[in-house]
């Protein structure tokens, strides 16, 4: 799988888009608000007559524009306290070539006629450009951001990490599971972190190239609570996915080489694995670093263990997972199954949450550039 080519949402604005189900995205923004606005706040400090702010894995909105207000609030308000004039900003919106970019775009006049709605909490002058590229990487010349953010895109690695395929006859290593399952070898454990180390660690050195100094990043990507690895949040998604895929394969709906064959490129780190990267590779201070719970029912707000309606928060959780994996659902298995697997998922999902109210864990990070030695 060539995750850069293939990796997307679901486009367009349609009843099963991203656009239309990432409400419980969008709760992620809103719980880091305060760290957003200290970072933004703690960089305008230098007075800059320009800032560059980028949002990496913006998707097809709206999520994106929900950032872009906090930020031209922030700084409007700031400004206004401090009787000065604001910047002039400029925001980039990235994500992979596959994202749907004209969706996003035709989103743009909304945007701005909320914010002219607005106009005394955001008269700053601003302007939006979309950039299609891979976060693993450069994408800015050298000290020309101010700040970065990104929500929910860092749990998707570059790759589907090497050695996970069957080699010849053998048995596939994690044959039975998608991404980290309760019988998955530690080879197949070890393969993800590492890859993800990788990442990470790439990730980071390219946003350090492209701050200026003094620059912040904030993150939120989803992460592991549960110190079993073998238990953690992400992969009891994946679990039910694999339950579902595998019932398809018992009724011949699905192969099952294909099954074997697919290999999720995400992953979920600890707390403990996201600093160990961060503090190994020296670049950043960490300003604050929280892991925070989400339901797996975007319009269940309870803090409890109690599920009001196991169905219908199946059925929320299953439309929530299809704008998202729907695309590479599809590449792999092809499309004329997608209806079938989420039904069965919207199913095994209600008798989970039956028997356990299971959360997702959300990392969620504010990272400061370190001086140059
Ligand atoms: N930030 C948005 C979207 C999250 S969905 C929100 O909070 O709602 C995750 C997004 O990350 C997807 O659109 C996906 O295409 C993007 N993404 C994944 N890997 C990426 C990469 N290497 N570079 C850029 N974008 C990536």
């Amino acid at each position: 799988m060539n995750v850069e080519e293939l990796l997307h949402m679901k486009g367009g604005a349609g009843d099963s888009s991203y656009a239309a189900n990432s409400k419980h995205q969008a709760k992620a923004i809103l719980n880091i608000r305060p760290m957003l606005e200290k970072a933004i706040i703690e960089v305008h400090k230098h007075l800059p007559e320009k800032m560059v702010v980028a949002d990496l894995g913006c998707s097809s909105g709206p999520n994106t524009f929900l950032m872009l207000t906090e930020v031209l609030k922030t700084i409007g308000k700031q400004c206004q306290r401090l009787g000065v004039e604001p910047p002039e900003m400029l925001f980039f919106l990235n994500d992979l070539p596959g994202n749907d970019f004209n969706t996003l775009f035709q989103s743009i006049n909304v945007f701005e006629e909320s914010v002219r709605a607005e106009k005394d909490a955001m008269s700053v002058p601003h302007f939006i450009a979309g950039l299609p590229g891979s976060f693993y990487g450069r994408l800015f010349p050298s000290q020309s951001v101010h700040i970065f953010h990104s929500s929910y895109s860092l749990h998707w690695i570059s790759q589907v990490p090497e050695g996970l395929e069957s080699k010849g006859e053998h048995t596939p290593p994690n044959k039975g599971n998608l991404y980290i399952g309760k019988t998955s070898p530690p080879l197949v454990v070890k393969l993800y972190q590492d890859q993800f180390q990788r990442d990470f660690s790439v990730f980071l050195k390219s946003r350090f190239d492209e701050l200026v100094p003094g620059g912040q990043i904030v993150l939120t990507f989803l992460g592991r609570n549960n110190v079993d690895i073998y238990n953690g949040e992400m992969g009891s998604v994946w679990g039910l996915v694999s339950e579902s895929l595998n019932s398809m394969v018992l009724e011949g709906l699905v192969e099952e080489g294909t099954l074997d064959s697919f290999h999720p490129p995400v992953y979920a780190p600890s707390t403990e694995e996201a600093k160990a990267v961060i503090n190994e590779q020296g670049l950043f201070q960490i300003i604050n670093i929280e892991m925070f719970e989400s339901n797996w029912d975007p319009y269940d707000d309870s803090d409890d263990d109690f599920v009001f309606d196991s169905i219908q928060s199946g059925a929320n959780f299953a439309t929530t997972i299809r704008s998202v994996l729907e695309p590479i659902i599809a590449s792999h298995f092809g499309a004329a199954i997608v209806d079938e697997l989420f039904t069965r998922f919207a199913m095994n999902a209600a008798k989970h949450l039956l028997k356990e109210k299971t959360k997702y864990a959300v990392l969620a990070l504010c990272l400061k550039k370190k001086e140059q030695m």
